[in-house]
């Protein structure tokens, strides 16, 4: 991987995560511990309705993404911020408290080191 590539990454996890943050009072979500803490069969799914997903264009399905930021393979499941729970879906340290899908993507996706 390039250093350009990493600066891209970087600069699309920045934005993206100050515009999901700036997303999470619209959709009433909290990053109180207790979020944290709820087991995965207690979280809800994220919807691509959700005011923070569309933020920062998710999508369940990476071959549905329409965002200039895509590259093919980019999926949640190889995103460093994406934490497999070992079903089809997992957690994401952008959006507390929501499962994400496996085969999702976001343009905050960064590459696992
Ligand atoms: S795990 Fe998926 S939704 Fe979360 S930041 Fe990565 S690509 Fe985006």
């Amino acid at each position: 991987m390039t250093d350009h590539s990493n600066d891209r990454s970087r600069r699309r996890f920045l934005k993206g995560t100050a515009a999901g943050l700036a997303a999470l009072p619209v959709a009433g979500l909290s990053l109180s511990a207790p979020r944290f803490a709820q087991a995965d069969d207690e979280l809800e799914r994220l919807s691509e309705d959700d005011p923070a997903a569309e933020a920062v264009a998710y999508v369940h399905d990476a071959a549905d993404a329409d965002d200039p930021a895509y590259e093919e393979g980019q999926i949640c499941a190889n995103c460093s911020l994406y934490t497999d729970e070992g079903g089809d879906w997992g957690r994401c340290s952008v959006f507390p408290g929501k499962l994400v899908a496996a085969e999702g993507w976001c343009n905050v996706w960064v590459p696992a080191s």
